[in-house]
């Protein structure tokens, strides 16, 4: 059966290619965006897990918005106004793509950084928006990029990750938050925030969403894949109420409604009394994995390559004199290490900016030690 034409334009997905090949035990990767198994806080899910066996309802159909005592908790803890509402996905994945079937007609313009998320590049592009990039600084988007490209493509939304980005692991300064909104509420684009790393943030302080200041022109969606588990697939999506409820409508087509009794068992982990310190417990562990990593680019990277520091998240960006940067991988590949190239983050490959994207959850120190002498060594090989 011949697959459709919104599909065919999608290419397949280079870090599923390179995340197998990095499955060899001889491979330290570096690649991946997984949260370390360890950091997974199943003995708090214990207590509702054993409660689960006496609450037969959670087995039955459920709310295509979500299960009512979860979405009553979240209500609260987002301190939603009485004008907006939250629902619950499969992953913030979902989200994405809920938001793109509801609001995207084939050529309407969406506008992201770029580089950006390719899970989200993949969304738009099967509902066959037009994707235009706007360039990224260490504060986030262009702003003056951004102001010429809302007035000249008047485009739908944009689609942006202001905590700790996928793949720079750039956050957004405060400054940069407020003009962004307004002008998404001068131009009247919806703002969509991508906040799946917002709580990964090991220094300093937390800085509003975007959305915080453009309440009523945007949709947020934050993911519990961080935090508690990505095999829950668990997201959720808030806004305004006219906004979420095309959403539900979709989801109702997609899935009917995400997993109940998984829902439940976020709930209890949500309200054990040892969630906070499970948290401070993941940020510590990352925090200490990002240093060591950062402090071992700064010595062993060549002068003409860049490691970008980050304040949270699960990456670091390293800025790379022009070159081929698949061919590079390759070779970092066959030493040992790997890692993802930048034009694979790019709506456009041809206009990457040479760079890679390294990972610093998922090794242990020893390893990630190991994969920069690795990297080091290929870099001065090749560039
Ligand atoms: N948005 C961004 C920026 C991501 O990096 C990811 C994957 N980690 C997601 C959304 C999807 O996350 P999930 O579906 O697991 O919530």
């Amino acid at each position: 059966m011949e697959i459709s034409d919104s599909l065919k334009r999608i290419p397949s997905s280079y870090i599923r290619e390179i995340l197998a090949a990095a499955s060899d035990k001889n491979v330290i990767s570096l690649a991946g965006g997984l949260p370390d198994e360890k950091t997974f806080p199943i003995d708090l899910m214990t207590p509702t897990l054993a409660e689960l066996s006496c609450m037969p309802n959670v087995f039955q159909y459920g709310a295509t918005a979500g299960y009512g005592p979860l979405i009553d908790y979240l209500t609260t803890r987002f301190q939603l106004p009485e004008s907006h509402s939250v629902m619950i996905t499969t992953g913030s994945q979902q989200g994405l793509d809920l938001i793109a079937r509801a609001y995207i007609n084939p050529g309407d313009v969406v506008v992201m950084e770029a580089p950006s998320y390719l899970g989200a590049m993949q969304v738009f592009g099967l509902v066959q928006a037009n994707i235009v990039t706007v360039s990224q600084n260490e504060s986030g988007p262009d702003l003056d990029e951004l102001e010429q490209c809302f007035k000249t493509h008047s485009p739908k939304m944009f689609y942006a990750v202001p905590d700790f980005h996928n793949p720079t692991g750039v956050c957004w300064s405060l400054a940069t938050r407020q003009h962004v909104a307004a002008l998404c509420i001068e131009y009247k684009v919806a703002f969509i925030e991508d906040a799946p790393y917002r709580e990964l943030r090991f220094t300093g302080e937390a800085l509003p969403f975007v959305s915080d200041f453009c309440p009523n022109d945007s949709i947020l969606l934050r993911s519990f894949s961080k935090i508690a588990s990505p095999g829950l697939r668990l997201g959720a999506v808030s806004g305004k109420s006219e906004f979420i409820a095309p959403l539900i409508k979709v989801k109702q087509g997609a899935d009917l409604h995400s997993s109940v009794p998984m829902q439940a068992l976020l709930l209890g982990l949500l309200q054990h009394e040892d969630f906070p310190l499970h948290m401070e417990n993941i940020r510590s562990l990352y925090q200490t994995r990002y240093q060591v990593l950062f402090s071992a680019l700064e010595k062993q990277l060549p002068e003409n390559c860049t490691a970008h520091a980050v304040d949270g998240g699960m990456f670091v960006w390293v800025e790379l004199p022009p070159c081929d940067t698949f061919a590079l991988a390759k070779t970092l590949l066959a030493n040992g290490v790997a890692v993802v190239p930048s034009p694979v983050f790019y709506p456009q490959p041809d206009q990457a900016r040479a760079a890679l994207r390294l990972n610093f959850t998922n090794a242990t120190e020893e390893a990630l030690e190991e994969a920069v002498s690795r990297l080091a060594q290929g870099l001065n090989q090749v560039i």
